[in-house]
């Protein structure tokens, strides 16, 4: 069991953003699902988060950032960001475990540290699971030739660019069949029930679309393929 983290204001801000960037119409449902609470608990926190002035809920229930609550949303996601960026390059803390930690450290980050880690690792990097301060949207994702695992050639052989990262489960289970950021993938077979056979530097598995739609791949170029061999 992973221990629970507290769902506080800043983390629904900072959900709504996400879904939005990610492309997502952001409806409580999509809350419900993305922070794993109750329907009835979504309610609450949106009224809360209303009458602050951070939210606008439309007559459809499509949820809108205000302007303030924007604000506040980005500055969890760059708290988040450069928390995971600094456990995992200052700390060596390994990618399938940073996040986590963020997520309870990022409230806890004052402006003069932010700003502090802002000087020592940049706004621009990425972070230990290959995503940026926001998620791009999957049309973005593939004007730069990046798709889902799921998606991907068989007999191609791919690099893993990202992966989603908020669930820690899924995490653990793609670092034991190899599957980490800048890691090499082959697809071997796409199979019928939607499973994909794959190769990684840890061996062959089969992964089912429930973690394949969720890794982000981009094709090798040929000229890098002689790095690393298949065993
Ligand atoms: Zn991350």
């Amino acid at each position: 069991m992973t221990v629970a983290i507290t769902v506080s204001k800043e983390d629904y801000l900072k959900a709504i953003l996400e879904a939005e960037s990610e492309g997502q119409t952001v409806i409580s449902a999509t809350l419900a699902h993305w922070l794993k609470v109750s329907a009835p608990a979504v309610s609450m926190a949106l009224r809360r988060l209303k009458r602050d002035g951070f939210v606008e809920v439309r007559a459809d229930g499509v949820i809108r950032l205000s302007t303030e609550g924007r604000e506040a949303a980005y500055r969890t996601a760059l708290r988040h960001h450069l928390i995971e960026r600094m456990l995992s390059e200052l700390f060596g803390m390994p990618w399938y475990e940073v996040h986590d930690e963020a997520e309870r450290l990022e409230h806890a980050v004052s402006p003069a540290f932010e700003a502090l880690l802002m000087k020592k690792l940049g706004e621009k990097g990425t972070c230990p699971h290959g995503n940026a301060v926001l998620p791009e949207s999957p049309e973005r994702r593939l004007r730069r030739g990046v798709r889902a695992l799921a998606d991907a050639a068989e007999g191609a052989r791919y690099t893993v660019t990202s992966l989603y990262e908020r669930d820690p489960k899924l995490l653990r289970f793609l670092h034991q069949t190899g599957i980490e950021p800048g890691g090499a993938v082959q697809v071997l077979r796409r199979n019928y029930d939607q499973t994909v056979a794959i190769e990684t530097s840890l061996g062959q598995f089969t992964v089912g679309p429930a973690a394949a739609e969720k890794v982000q791949v981009k094709r090798t170029p040929e000229t890098a393929r002689g790095a690393r061999r298949s065993r």
